[in-house]
C-alpha cells in the first residue's frame, strides 16, 4: 500500500497536501454537479486530448462496446472499422452470392449490429483485435490496481439517459425513466468505468456526479493519477511493429493484427502475409478503400492528440519531400502485367543507363506504352506514352559485353502516373499505386450484380418466354467464381484445340492459369494473341469482377470467331462442290 505510486498519486500539484494521509471529511450536502458538457464545445481542448476528470464520462465510452454498453471484452474489430464484443456479434450464418475469395471460410457472414452498417460481413474478417484485446487486459488492471489503492473518495454516480432521435418511440420512453445511480470509490474516472462494467451504464447516457466525500481537487488528482496509468499504457501498446513509432491511422487485417495503414500498405506492396502472424491475407489488399480501426482511432486521438499530430505531421514532411520527385524511372515501350513476366533486350543507351541505376537502387522500374494515337492521358495533356502502367522488378539482368542487356523482370503493380519529366534522356514520373477496392465492396458488387441480373432475367423471360436474355445480363447472373470456371473451361478446349498460342513454351514462361480470380486476367492477356490496346483496359480496373468480364468479353469474340471461321468454310466446301457438279 505504501508504493511511492500512491504518494505521488495523491500529492497535490503545488505539492501543500498529502490527501492520503489527511482525515476524510464527511460526506457534505452538494449540489449536483453535471459538469461532463460534450467535449465539443471545448474546441481548443481537443489538442491537449480528453481531460480525465471533466471528460471522464467521454473517455470510458471510448472503451464501452456498442452493443452491450460494457468495457470490451474479447473485441473484434470488423471490415467496417467499428469494434463489439465476440460475444456480442450474432452466429454466423451461409452468405448467398458470394464466391470470392472462393474459401471456406468467407462462405458464411456476420451481419454487423452496428445501426450505421448492417452490411454483412466475411466470418473470416471477423477474428478478434489483438491489439485492443491486449489494450482493455491493460486498462482493467491499471483500474483495479488504482480502485485498490483507494478505498476512500466515495462518489454518488446518477445516469442520465439521453434522447436519442434515431431509437423507435417505445425506447424512448424508457428515457424517462431514470437511470441506474451507484455510490462508488476512486475518482470519475475509475468510477464509470466500473459502473460501466457492472452493466449499470448505457453507452449512450451520461452521468452526474456527485462527490461525496473531500474536495474536488482530491477527485481531479485521482483522475489525473489514474489517466497518466492509462496514457502510458496505450502508448505502449499502441505502437506499430512495422515502424516502432506510434500507430498513425491503426488498421487491423483480418487476422486481428494492427499496423499504420501506411506500413501495411508498403508490407502489401511486396508480400500477402501478415507481418506479425504471417498467416495469408487475401490480395489483393486494397487498403486506400479499408476503414481504419475507429475505437483505436478514437484512443489515440483522445489520450494523446498531440502525439497523432507530431507524428502526422513527421509523416507529410517526410511524403512531402517525395511528393514532388519524380522518383519511377519508367520504360516506354509494351504492355507488362501484374504478377507476370516481361523480358527486355535493352539497347538503347539511355535505357541501359536507366537499368544501371535500378539494379543500383530499388531494381523498380515502371513500364508504360507508347500513346500511339497521341489521346490525351487526363491532367497530363498527350503524353509520348499511356498513363497507366505496371511497376517491374529485374529478377534477372544479363549483362552483354557490348553494354546491351537481357532483362528479366515481374510485375508487380500497377499505377497512374501523376507527373512527369526527363532525366538524362529517360521518362520519370511520379506514381499513384492503382489497387482493388476491398473485398467487402468486391463482395458487396457480387452480390447484388447477381441477384439483380437474377431478377431481370426472371422478369424478361416471363415477358418474352422466345426471346434469349440479353448478354450482359446473362453474364452478370455469373458469379465471379463462375465467370473464372468458364474462362478456365476455355482455355482447357483451346489446349485440347492445340491452339499454338497456348504452346507447352508459351505455358512454361507464364506458369499455367492461376486460380485466382483477381490475377487470372492477367495470365490470359499475356498469352492470348489481342491487341495490346485492349488489354490495357485491365489496369486500369479497380474490380476483380469487371477484369474477368474483361477476359470474358474477349472469350466470347473469340469463340464467335471460330465459329464464323468454320462456317466460312463449311460454306466455302460446300459451293466449291457446287461447283465442280456443275462443271460435270
Ligand atoms: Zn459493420
Ligand atoms: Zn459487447
Ligand atoms: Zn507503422
Ligand atoms: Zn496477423
Amino acid at each position: 500500500m505504501n508504493s511511492p505510486r500512491r504518494k505521488e498519486l495523491l500529492l497535490h500539484p503545488n505539492g501543500e497536501h498529502e490527501h492520503a494521509f489527511a482525515p476524510i471529511a464527511p460526506p457534505q450536502p452538494q449540489a449536483f454537479m453535471v459538469e461532463n458538457v460534450p467535449s465539443q464545445e471545448y474546441p481548443d481542448e481537443e489538442k491537449t486530448g480528453l481531460t480525465a476528470y471533466q471528460d471522464a464520462r467521454e473517455l470510458v465510452r471510448l472503451v464501452q462496446c456498442p452493443q452491450c454498453s460494457r468495457p470490451y471484452s474479447a473485441p473484434v474489430t470488423l471490415p467496417c472499422g467499428h469494434t463489439v464484443c465476440r460475444g456480442c456479434l450474432p452466429p454466423p450464418t451461409t452468405r448467398a452470392n458470394i464466391s470470392y475469395p472462393n474459401t471456406p471460410d468467407r462462405l458464411l457472414g456476420i451481419s454487423c449490429p452496428l445501426s450505421s452498417c448492417r452490411a454483412e460481413h466475411a466470418a473470416a474478417e471477423c477474428s478478434i483485435d489483438v491489439t485492443l484485446s491486449k489494450l482493455m487486459e491493460l486498462i482493467e488492471i491499471e483500474v483495479a490496481k488504482h480502485i485498490q489503492l483507494i478505498q476512500d473518495a466515495p462518489m454518488l454516480l446518477e445516469e442520465i439517459l439521453q434522447w436519442d432521435d434515431s431509437l423507435p418511440m417505445q425506447e424512448q420512453e424508457k428515457v424517462d425513466m431514470k437511470g441506474a445511480s451507484k455510490v462508488l470509490y476512486g475518482g470519475r474516472l475509475a468510477s464509470t468505468y466500473t459502473m460501466a462494467s457492472m452493466g449499470d451504464l448505457r453507452r449512450g447516457s451520461e452521468v452526474a456526479y456527485k462527490a461525496l466525500a473531500g474536495a474536488v481537487d482530491i477527485y481531479q488528482d485521482l483522475d489525473n493519477a489514474l489517466l497518466e496509468r492509462l496514457r502510458d499504457v496505450a502508448q505502449k501498446e499502441l505502437d506499430c511493429l512495422v515502424c516502432y513509432n506510434m500507430m498513425l491511422d491503426p488498421t487491423t487485417t483480418s487476422c486481428g493484427h494492427t499496423f499504420c495503414r501506411r506500413c501495411l500498405v508498403r508490407v502489401m506492396d511486396h508480400s500477402s502475409i501478415c507481418p506479425m502472424c504471417r498467416k495469408g491475407l487475401h490480395t489483393p489488399a486494397s487498403l486506400q478503400n479499408k476503414p481504419g480501426n475507429a475505437i483505436l482511432n478514437a484512443l489515440l486521438d483522445g489520450l494523446c492528440p498531440d502525439l497523432v499530430a507530431a507524428r502526422q505531421r513527421a509523416v507529410d514532411a517526410e511524403e512531402q519531400g517525395g511528393d514532388d520527385e519524380l522518383d519511377t524511372p519508367l520504360f516506354v515501350c509494351t504492355l507488362s502485367l501484374p504478377t507476370m513476366p516481361t523480358f527486355l533486350h535493352v539497347f538503347e543507351p539511355r535505357y541501359r543507363l536507366m537499368m544501371r541505376r535500378c539494379v543500383e537502387g530499388n531494381r523498380q522500374f515502371g513500364m508504360v506504352m507508347y500513346n500511339r494515337t497521341s489521346t490525351p492521358q487526363g491532367d497530363m495533356g498527350s503524353t509520348q506514352f499511356l498513363e497507366y502502367g505496371t511497376l517491374l522488378e529485374i529478377v534477372n539482368l544479363e549483362l552483354l559485353r557490348d553494354g546491351r542487356s537481357f532483362v528479366e523482370t515481374r510485375g508487380i503493380g500497377r499505377f497512374k502516373i501523376r507527373a512527369h519529366g526527363m532525366l538524362d534522356g529517360y521518362h520519370v514520373g511520379r506514381v499513384e499505386r492503382v489497387e482493388d477496392v476491398s473485398l467487402a465492396e468486391e463482395g458487396a458488387l457480387e452480390q447484388s450484380e447477381t441477384s439483380m441480373a437474377k431478377e431481370f432475367a426472371e422478369r424478361y423471360q416471363q415477358d418474352n418466354p422466345d426471346l434469349p436474355l440479353p448478354i450482359d445480363a446473362a453474364i452478370n447472373q455469373l458469379s465471379t467464381q463462375e465467370l473464372l470456371d468458364n474462362c478456365m473451361t476455355f482455355v482447357r478446349s483451346m489446349r485440347d484445340a492445340s491452339a499454338p498460342w497456348l504452346s507447352a513454351r508459351i505455358v512454361s514462361v507464364y506458369g499455367e492459369p492461376p486460380a485466382d480470380p483477381a490475377v487470372f486476367p492477367y495470365w490470359f492477356a499475356s498469352v492470348v494473341p489481342i491487341a495490346e490496346e485492349e488489354k490495357y483496359a485491365l489496369l486500369k480496373t479497380t474490380r476483380v469482377r469487371e477484369r474477368l468480364k474483361i477476359v470474358y468479353s474477349w472469350i466470347r469474340r473469340i469463340r464467335g470467331q471460330r465459329c464464323a471461321n468454320i462456317l466460312q468454310m463449311t460454306l466455302g466446301n460446300a459451293l466449291f462442290n457446287m461447283a465442280l457438279a456443275v462443271r460435270r
